[in-house]
């Protein structure tokens, strides 16, 4: 999954994986984690993290390499955050080179003023990733996420600054993967400035046309 940050695409990323049942791969969750257990990548990629830089090519792709080997990706994954570079996407291909593995990449289109609105209002659960947003939901009070009660909390890179630095690094990095998928005939796009349910009918009827298999409810 492809898109700016805050397009939505690990709300949509999470709701496909209970649909598809295949697992849902974030980098950004992954490398959250990891800066939580300050593990040896935790310590490495924690400045890049804060700060709203790239993490290096290198220790992102070990991480991918590591978690597509796991048996559940034996019948397909949604990546929502890699790659996010031109090197990156050609390790991927690499990777899955003569495996059988097919890639569709789609991407989410939100204008950069939305994104910053969603961005500064963004509340996460650091439990189990559900997403919640102060301005579309209101009425509720961001305490615990309903669905595992952990304290939901606001990412340290959804400050005004940080959420420029991003979106600069977007435009400049990220987005000429739209064309190095196009090239390859692989990408489409589904407009993110509509309501969560519609966007994910979209995707579910994109990804039946493309790949021929039927999903069920
Ligand atoms: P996200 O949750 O996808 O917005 O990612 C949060 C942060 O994690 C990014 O701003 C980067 O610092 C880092 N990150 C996540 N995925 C990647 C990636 N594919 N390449 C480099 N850095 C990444």
């Amino acid at each position: 999954m492809l898109g700016p940050p805050g397009a939505g695409k690990g709300t949509q990323a999470r709701m496909l994986s209970e649909r598809l049942g295949i697992p849902h791969i974030s980098t950004g969750d992954m490398l959250r984690e990891a800066l939580r257990n300050q593990s040896e990548l935790g310590n490495k990629a924690r400045s890049f993290v804060e700060s709203g830089l790239l993490v290096p090519d290198e220790l992102v792709d070990a991480m991918v390499a590591k978690r597509l080997g796991q048996a559940d990706c034996e019948r397909g994954f949604i990546l929502d955050g890699y790659p996010r570079t031109i090197p990156q996407a050609q390790y991927l291909q690499s990777l899955i080179s003569g495996d059988g593995t097919e890639v569709l990449a789609i991407g989410i289109n939100v204008e950069d003023q939305v994104l910053i609105q969603r961005l500064s209002s963004r509340w996460t659960c650091p439990k189990c990733g559900k997403i919640y947003n102060s301005m579309l939901d209101p009425d509720k009070a961001f305490g615990s996420c309903d669905e595992c009660h952990a304290r939901l909390v606001q990412r340290k890179d959804d400050t005004v600054e940080v959420i420029a630095e991003r979106l600069q690094i977007y435009h400049r990095t990220t987005r000429p993967l739209i064309q190095h998928f196009q090239s390859q005939s692989i990408y489409s796009e589904v407009d993110g400035n509509r309501p969560v349910g519609e966007i994910f009918d979209s995707l579910v009827g994109l990804i039946q046309n493309r790949t021929g298999v039927r999903i069920d409810d």
